[in-house]
C-alpha cells in the first residue's frame, strides 16, 4: 500500500495552490476530489475541484458509508471525502493526498492511523488575513467565520506529524514532495 497524506491548515493558507504545484511536478500523485454542498466559485469545475452536490445527495452518501470522513466547515457547508477512489488509488500504489479540514483530519486519524498528517501553516497571522482578503472570494461575514475557524485550526498544529510553513511556494512544494513522494 502506498502512502496516504492528510494535508490540513487554516483558510487561505494556500493548500490548493500547493497541491496543484506538487501535482504539476509529480503527475503520479493522486489528489482526492471532495464532495461539497457549497456552490462553485467562479472558475471551479465540477468533478475537478469538487463534486458539487445537493444536501440530499450528501445525506445519501453518509447513509451509504460512501464517505471516508465528512464535516460541516466554517459552520456553513458540508464537505466529505469519497471513500472508494481513495481505496483504489492506494491499492494502485499511488501516493495519495487528502486536503481536508481539522475535523476531517481527526476522523481519518481514528480510522486510518497509519496515514501521515501534515499541517500547512502561514508565516504569520497577518499574512493569513492578507491572503484571505487578497483572494477576494469571500464577503466580510464569510471572512469573519473563516478567521474564527482558523484560530482553532492553528491551535491544533501539535496534533500533526509535521508542519510546513507556506512562505515560499517552491520550498513548500519541495517539503511536501519529500513527505508524499519520497516517504520521509
Ligand atoms: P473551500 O470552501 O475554501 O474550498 O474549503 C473550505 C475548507 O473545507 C478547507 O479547509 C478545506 O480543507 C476543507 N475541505 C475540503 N474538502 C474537504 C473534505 O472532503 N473533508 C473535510 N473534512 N474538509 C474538506
Amino acid at each position: 500500500m502506498s502512502r496516504l497524506v492528510v494535508l490540513a491548515g487554516p483558510t487561505a493558507v494556500g493548500k490548493g495552490t500547493l497541491v496543484r504545484a506538487l501535482r504539476d511536478r509529480y503527475p503520479d500523485v493522486w489528489v482526492s476530489v471532495s464532495a461539497t454542498t457549497r456552490a462553485p466559485r467562479p472558475g471551479e469545475v465540477d468533478g475537478v475541484d469538487y463534486h458539487f452536490i445537493g444536501d440530499d445527495d450528501f445525506d445519501r452518501m453518509i447513509e451509504d458509508h460512501a464517505l471516508l470522513e465528512w464535516a460541516t466547515v466554517h459552520n456553513s457547508h458540508r464537505y466529505g471525502t469519497p471513500r472508494q477512489p481513495v481505496d483504489q488509488a492506494l491499492a494502485a500504489g499511488r501516493p495519495c493526498i487528502l486536503e481536508i479540514d481539522l475535523q476531517g483530519a481527526r476522523q481519518v486519524r481514528e480510522t486510518m492511523p497509519e496515514a501521515h498528517f501534515v499541517f500547512l501553516a502561514p508565516p504569520s497571522w497577518d499574512e493569513l488575513v492578507r491572503r484571505l482578503v487578497g483572494r477576494g472570494t469571500e464577503d466580510e461575514e464569510q471572512r469573519r467565520r473563516r478567521l474564527h475557524t482558523a484560530k482553532t485550526e492553528l491551535a491544533a498544529e501539535a496534533e500533526f506529524d509535521q508542519t510546513i510553513i507556506n512562505d515560499n511556494l517552491d520550498d513548500a512544494v519541495r517539503a511536501l514532495a519529500r513527505i508524499v513522494v519520497e516517504g520521509e
